[in-house]
């Protein structure tokens, strides 16, 4: 049996004086601001997180990893994506993984091989097994406006 899953995520970007750094897929990239969240605010390992629950029949990462929980505060999202992975656990594979991130900044390019990484390491599979991609909106609607980034990906899960 095969099953699928999507998830979206959207964070917004913080101020500059908020501090905050910015994560996507476990790479912190250089930057004046990040992303708003309770946790790092990884957008994309939020997306993958969601579609790799969604596809296994599970409920939303909000519900395993709550915002109004303190623990999750600056929490690690690739280390919460392994915690799904084991909530999930091995009777389901990982098939593949693909997802696009949505921002006119930064380029995802240059940081894609250490994001795949990242990703592949907490999902327990191969690199070539799981895609990451950017696009741009044509500097239309928030992402455009640079106002935040957004990410999707879907999962798909094979039955052992
Ligand atoms: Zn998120």
């Amino acid at each position: 049996m095969m099953r699928v899953g999507l998830g979206v995520d959207v964070h917004a970007f913080a101020a500059p004086e908020q501090g905050r750094r910015l994560v996507l897929g476990g790479v912190e990239i250089p930057s004046d601001r990040g992303l708003l969240g309770h946790s790092d605010a990884d957008v994309l390992a939020h997306a993958i997180t969601d579609a790799f629950l969604g596809a296994a029949g599970l409920e939303d990462i909000g519900h395993y990893f709550p915002d109004t929980e303190e623990r999750y505060r600056e929490a690690d999202s690739i280390g919460l994506l392994r915690e799904a992975r084991k909530l999930v656990g091995e009777s389901w594979e990982v098939s593949n993984v693909d997802s696009v991130v949505v921002c006119e900044w930064p380029r995802i390019k240059g940081y894609r091989g250490a994001m795949r990484k990242n990703l592949a390491a907490a999902l327990g599979v191969e690199e070539s097994r799981v895609g990451v991609r950017g696009t741009t909106t044509e500097r239309l609607g928030f992402p455009g406006r640079g106002e935040g980034i957004a990410a999707q990906a879907v999962c798909l899960l094979e039955r052992r």
